[in-house]
């Protein structure tokens, strides 16, 4: 037995909250986190920023927008 989640917010974790594009996510796909690009990826704190709060433990960057402002730091 599965407890399908409403259909928009499984699209929603599917992409990055800044951009809309596919975030590539593991956890969204639900395989196993530890084998998904951000955990080998330094992820911009001002990318992060950028989140909307009600986001930011939801979904996931893409590798991106992840990496924009690193060159800015
Ligand atoms: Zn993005």
């Amino acid at each position: 037995m599965t407890t399908p989640l409403p259909e928009f917010a499984t699209a929603a974790v599917l992409r990055c909250p800044l951009c809309e594009q596919d975030n590539a996510c593991s956890m969204a796909a639900c395989e196993d986190a530890a084998q998904c690009w951000c955990m080998g990826t330094r992820v911009s704190p001002l990318a992060l920023a950028r989140v909307a709060s009600q986001d930011r433990q939801r979904r996931c960057l893409c590798a991106a927008c992840a990496q924009a402002d690193a060159a800015d730091i």
